[in-house]
């Protein structure tokens, strides 16, 4: 069925469909972490300030912000760059991920699409409230269980899977997909978990969010322990650099604003500010980054997997 549609028009039409999911996505971003909303309720989403209704037509991914330039149609009021962001991101990731895969593996680009578009909630809700929706983390330990017994080819390049399949040919069977996906959640969350529970003893103060412990262990159940190690390595590099820099420009605020009030700039005052502003960073996002290029690049990152 695949072999007469050219590969660039299945990845145009999975962006294109991934430009409408990011719609989607953003409400889901609004309403999860308030309690009193659901995704699905009600139908219609609203302007956050005038709370009128918005017509399909204010609707339109990306377009509608563009031609409205980022205001509400009624009251005016500024509407965030951020939703066309992620409508365009979603689009993004999601040509990504067809582009990753052969076109016929409707399937496995399926899982992908899917646990990308969690990972784009994860991101900026963690953003937002600090905290990672269980929606997100707990729901994709479910289902990184229930799509693993449903499509095991998804743990074909998990070592474990393959250790555990004991195929002759070295396939993959129900089982062994099973140990690499458990596998994976146990080695993602316990070493989150664990690096937490010591931080908290060595250094004091609040052991790490059990948030971001779940988001890992979910990822472990997608990409294996393997993938989930090299994933939160990725994370944590790129943290630190983005903590460092965040840490430099408040340190120079700080030391820039008391020189231009004619104060003498004060060292010692200027680096708690850095620190405070260190130690504010949400980890969800980068773990949801390493997860993410995990997923859809095995083949080329595999090797920092000893
Ligand atoms: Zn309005």
């Amino acid at each position: 069925m695949f072999d007469d549609i050219p590969p660039w028009m299945v990845v145009f039409w999975w962006t294109t469909f991934g430009l409408f999911v990011g719609s989607f996505l953003n409400v889901a971003i609004y309403r999860l972490p308030l309690e009193d909303k659901t995704v699905s309720r009600p139908a219609r989403s609203r302007c956050p300030e005038c709370k009128t209704e918005l017509a399909w037509s204010d609707n339109i991914p990306i377009l509608s912000w563009l031609f409205l330039r980022g205001r509400c149609r009624t009251c005016r009021c500024r509407i965030s760059i951020r939703y066309p962001l992620v409508e365009g991101l979603t689009a993004l990731l999601w040509g990504l991920a067809a582009a990753s895969l052969p076109p016929s593996d409707l399937a496995l680009t399926g899982v992908r699409v899917l646990v990308l578009s969690g990972l784009v909630v994860a991101t900026f809700v963690d953003f937002d409230y600090f905290e990672i929706p269980d929606e997100v983390s707990i729901g994709g330990i479910w289902l990184a269980v229930i799509l693993t017994l449903l499509i095991p080819e998804l743990h074909e390049a998990t070592w474990l899977a393959r250790v555990a399949s004991g195929t002759a040919d070295g396939g993959i069977d129900r089982f062994g997909a099973l140990v690499g996906c458990l596998g994976g959640m146990v080695v993602g969350g316990g070493v989150l978990w664990l690096i937490g529970w010591l931080g908290g003893k060595v250094f004091g103060g609040e052991a790490m969010g059990f948030g971001d412990v779940k988001l890992l262990a979910a990822g472990g159940g997608f990409v294996g322990p393997g993938g989930v190690l090299v994933a939160l390595m990725v994370a944590a590099f790129v943290a630190s650099i983005v903590g460092v820099g965040n840490m430099a420009r408040f340190f120079c605020l700080t030391w820039g604003r008391a020189g231009r009030r004619g104060r003498r700039p004060e060292l010692g005052r200027s680096i708690r500010v850095a620190r405070i502003a260190g130690r504010y960073l949400p980890f969800g996002p980068y773990l949801a980054l390493g997860i993410g290029i995990v997923l859809l690049y095995w083949n080329h990152v595999s090797v920092l997997a000893f």
